[in-house]
């Protein structure tokens, strides 16, 4: 099963997705976490990508089309993609790669908030950089303030990208290129699931269970 989330930076792709696995028993494939875990142990791949994430802008089609398609393989194909594809040419290619392997999409569901929200969002983000686990100064607080849950000492950082000048760019990057995702997936007959995200977490997945849910029982 192949589930793709759409949505702004910051709309709650990636806390969702961590409940939706755990619920479907998929493979998590975030292409931002994939990246930053490249950059981390300064890989070519990390040092060219990090180019990109440092200004907000998206890396190259084809470095990302390549990394995502053999994560999705040696996911063994079941799995939620949290942030790909963002432009019009890797979802052609997401669909390109599935149909040689005579698979598809199963759904795309689209967290849909506006910009001022996704910038508050993005402005409180803090993370853990060892375990990648994700809280907001107001909304998702730690026990234990600037620590990781998880990791007990370890201190949470904002992603360098996460600064309010790169978040400007990242939500510019996603109306010029990204939007254009779900005008390809309508071209191509592709159901979109659209979620009210502008609600409090646990609204936003129960959203998102009912429709999934609808959908695993008529498979
Ligand atoms: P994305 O993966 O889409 O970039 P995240 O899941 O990392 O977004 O969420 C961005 C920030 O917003 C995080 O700090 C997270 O705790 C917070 N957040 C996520 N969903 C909600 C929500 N429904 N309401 C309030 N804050 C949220
Ligand atoms: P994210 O963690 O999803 O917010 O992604 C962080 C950054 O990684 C983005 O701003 C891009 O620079 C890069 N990135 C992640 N996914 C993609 C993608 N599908 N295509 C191009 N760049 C990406």
């Amino acid at each position: 099963m192949v589930i793709v989330l759409l949505g702004p930076p910051g709309a709650g792709k990636g806390t969702q997705c961590k409940r939706i696995v755990e619920r479907y028993r998929l493979a998590h494939l975030s292409s931002g976490d994939i990246l930053r875990s490249e950059k981390a142990a300064g890989t070519k791949l990390g040092r060219k990508a990090q180019r990109y994430m440092d200004c907000g802008k998206l890396v190259p089609d084809q470095i990302i089309i390549e990394t995502m398609v053999g994560a999705i393989a040696c996911a063994g194909g079941d799995c939620v993609l949290d942030g790909f594809p963002r432009t019009v040419v890797q979802a052609a290619e997401l669909d390109k790669e599935l149909a040689q392997k005579r698979e598809k999409i199963d759904a795309v569901v689209s967290l849909v908030v506006d910009d001022d929200v996704v910038e508050e969002r993005i402005t409180g983000r803090r993370s853990c950089p060892v375990c990648g686990a994700v809280y907001h100064i107001d909304t998702l607080k730690p026990k234990i303030e600037g620590h990781c849950d998880k990791c007990k000492n370890q201190e949470l950082i904002q992603r360098p990208d996460d600064k309010p000048d790169v978040v400007k760019q990242r939500l510019k990057t996603y109306h010029e290129q990204t939007t254009a995702v779900v005008g390809y997936y309508a071209d191509n007959s592709q159901e979109i699931l659209d979620i009210d995200a502008d609600r409090p977490v646990d609204d936003v997945t129960a959203q998102i269970f009912e429709k999934l849910d609808s959908l695993v029982t008529a498979r």
